[in-house]
């Protein structure tokens, strides 16, 4: 009676254990998510449910079956074999997808075929060959549980050690979770059910096992919060900064137009004055000199104003589709001689067109190579890059140079924001570039360590989103 009891609470908490993990997961939305994990995770859950259910069902045959007629023991046996068949097949499934995460499904193809006939054929060919079919139970846990538990694990203990997983707390609590999922692969998938270990029933450990899997998957999901709390932070970011470009442009729309008028009424004074004076001839050549200063000063100054115009209306220009790497070489080959005081390092990817302005993206580039160059001594190396990544078209300019503090980075697509001598930088540079790149839909990121050097990140979107 008491063995009965804690049989029936034994296998209450363990199926719920994995009800609970399924839940887990499949409670949270992960759709905002960048993480490759988060599209395959919904695999994990389904192992979960249908193996909780597998659990109950196991407890209402152990329950009922001494009332139990004909043949419906029997039957029942086999259907809560093919759940627990198809639960292990979920794990395996999960495993497989997270061993491909970052490879191409084509190429792995005789990997898929393999394992989709271990899962199918392992279990009733070991039964056959060994004429013992009351094992069928273990060779499910032997031949679908074991290999999935392993690659399963595995696949997550190394995915938390990626760097995809920006925070280290995050990323230790997938690797745990990989640990809790081998542990119960051990329990799950190498000993057959009802025996006893050191005296404890095998179904115990089990149970604890899957406690461990639920606690660390729980942690482990923390890793999404984090990472919508970075993405929110990110866009506030960008959102202050592109309103601070939108200021900039109406505050120098303003300037220009303010200052055009007065100008212009300057340049009319000084022509009818010349005109004047040279009817009444009284226009010496040191006079006609002093004018012609003024009025080629006078031209400098609108053209000025006429360019800050130019800067805050510029947000309406056409776009058109081109391929970066063109633009990259034409950028080349405007630096000119400058181009042999660096070692450049070209690493251009296959890349397909994207819609924008070139020649503002030339600007943008300009910009960038002009700043590493500056960061740089003569002869440092300066790399460049192209790919696609994910549905992102990647650029990035990286240089070995001096570095940006951690402070300074803060500041430095700020418009005026600028290190440099009084006469050598406007601090315009970058602020242009996020404006260019804000305006083509994309972004640009900066990361940096003192002294050892800066890499500059432009993202494009692609047209038609993923090209995978
Ligand atoms: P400017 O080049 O006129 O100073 P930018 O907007 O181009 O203005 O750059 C702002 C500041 O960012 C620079 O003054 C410099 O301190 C820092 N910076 C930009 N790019 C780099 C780089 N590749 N290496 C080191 N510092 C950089
Ligand atoms: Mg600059």
């Amino acid at each position: 009676m008491i063995a009965e009891a804690g049989f029936f609470i034994l296998y209450l908490i363990y199926g719920l254990v994995f009800f609970l993990i399924g839940a887990a997961i499949t409670s949270r939305d992960l759709s905002f998510s960048d993480l490759k994990v988060s599209r395959i995770l919904w695999i994990f859950a389904m192992f979960a449910y249908v193996h909780g259910v597998n659990e109950w069902f196991v407890l209402f045959l152990n329950m009922n079956h001494q009332h139990m007629q004909g043949n419906l023991y029997a039957y029942l046996m086999t259907g809560q074999l093919l759940l627990l068949w198809l639960s292990f097949a979920f794990l395996f499934w999960f495993g497989l997808e997270l061993l491909l995460l970052n490879r191409s499904h084509k190429r792995y193809g005789i990997l898929i075929a393999l394992s989709v006939a271990l899962i199918i054929l392992g279990p009733p060919v070991a039964a056959l060959l060994l004429r013992n079919y009351g094992f069928f139970d273990l060779f499910l846990r032997n031949f679908v549980a074991l290999p999935g538990a392993v690659i399963s694990g595995w696949g997550l203990i190394h995915y938390g050690m990626t760097k995809e997983v920006h925070n280290r707390r995050g990323g230790k609590n997938l690797t745990f979770a990989g640990y809790a999922i081998l542990l119960y692969g051990f329990f799950a998938g190498i000993l057959p059910s009802g025996i006893n270990l050191a005296g404890i029933p095998i179904e115990l450990f089990r149970a604890v096992s899957a406690l461990l899997i639920l606690h660390c998957i729980m942690r482990a999901l923390q890793i999404f919060d984090d990472e919508r709390k970075h993405k929110i932070e990110e866009s506030l970011k960008r959102f202050t900064q592109s309103e601070k470009m939108v200021s900039l442009g109406k505050l120098s729309a303003g300037i220009a137009h303010e200052i055009n008028n007065p100008l212009s009424n300057v340049l009319l004074n000084v022509e009818t004055m010349e005109k004047e004076l040279r009817q009444s001839e009284k226009l010496d050549s040191r006079s006609q000199d002093r004018i012609d200063a003024i009025k080629r000063n006078l031209d400098r100054a609108a053209k000025i104003a006429g360019e800050l115009l130019f800067f805050s209306h510029n947000r309406e220009a056409e776009l058109m589709p081109f391929n970066l790497n063109e633009v990259i070489n034409k950028t080349f080959r405007l630096i000119g001689s400058r181009q042999e005081l660096y070692d450049f390092k070209l690493e251009l990817g296959e890349i397909p067109e994207i819609d924008g302005i070139p020649w503002k993206i030339e600007e943008v580039l300009l910009n960038l190579l002009m700043n590493a160059m500056e960061a740089l001594q003569p002869g440092g190396v300066i790399e460049v890059t192209t790919g696609v990544d994910g549905d992102k078209l990647c650029c990035a300019v990286r240089d070995h140079g001096s570095g940006i503090s951690e402070e300074d980075l803060r500041f430095v697509l700020d418009p005026f924001f600028t290190t440099k001598e009084p006469g050598k930088g406007t601090g315009l540079g970058l602020s242009i570039c996020f404006g260019i790149m804000e305006l083509h839909g994309g972004e640009i990121s900066l990361s940096s360590t003192l002294g050892e050097g800066t890499t500059v990140r432009l993202l494009f979107p692609l047209p038609g989103g993923s090209v995978q």
